[in-house]
């Protein structure tokens, strides 16, 4: 894999680099055989290599995307019924699928959690979770009506004026700055994409 994304070159630390290795894969997705870590011939870092049928399976970091459903004044989140973070309140987001764009992921994700009806109205905020191995994606989303129809994942969904919300509860990292950014962008008058590393 190319060290140069989008014309910006990247390193990771080597410590770092063997650190969120996440060595998760035990067996080839081809053949069945045990796989090994190991650095292939012409890379920079271990990767499961399939003795057998010489397969190497690479793993990258997974988007999480998600969205700012807004309804005047009030922003919905939605508590958790599922580890983790069970009972901590959340804005809706999940990972993105196979198939999707980020936008159809976060109106997915908004619809399977909440149930709500949402138009996108831009990217909000791109946030790396390096050490997880994640991208979090959230775009900020008009509520066209009140209706709400949790899904399995969701205890329940409710909408929170700025002064209401349960920061002391609030499930992900990702989901606070966001909607930090929410609130200081609004009380702005001017919302911008915000980009940023959760440490
Ligand atoms: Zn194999």
């Amino acid at each position: 894999m190319a060290d140069c994304v989008g014309g910006l070159r990247w390193k990771v630390p080597a410590k770092l680099g063997a650190m969120i290795v996440p060595r998760s894969i035990k067996h080839c997705r081809v053949c069945g055989s045990a796989v090994a870590y190991v650095i292939p011939e012409g890379d920079n870092r271990e990767r499961a290599v399939c003795p057998a049928c010489g397969e190497i399976h690479y793993e990258n970091p997974i988007n999480v995307v998600g969205t700012v459903p807004v309804w005047g004044e009030q922003v919905l989140l939605c508590r958790r019924a599922i580890e983790p973070r069970k009972g901590l309140w959340t804005l809706p987001a999940g990972f993105l699928e196979l198939g999707e764009s980020s936008s159809d992921g976060a109106l997915r994700e908004t619809d399977e959690e909440a149930g709500a009806h949402v138009e996108l109205e831009g990217l909000f905020t791109v946030l790396n979770v390096v050490r997880a191995g994640q991208l979090h994606l959230f775009y900020r989303a008009r509520m066209l009506d009140t209706h709400l129809a949790p899904g399995p994942e969701t205890i329940e969904a409710q909408l929170f004026a700025e002064h209401q919300i349960p920061w002391g509860e609030i499930a992900f990292r990702t989901v606070r700055q966001t909607l930090e950014h929410f609130f200081a962008d609004r009380s702005r008058g001017h919302f911008e994409i915000h980009a940023g590393d959760i440490a």
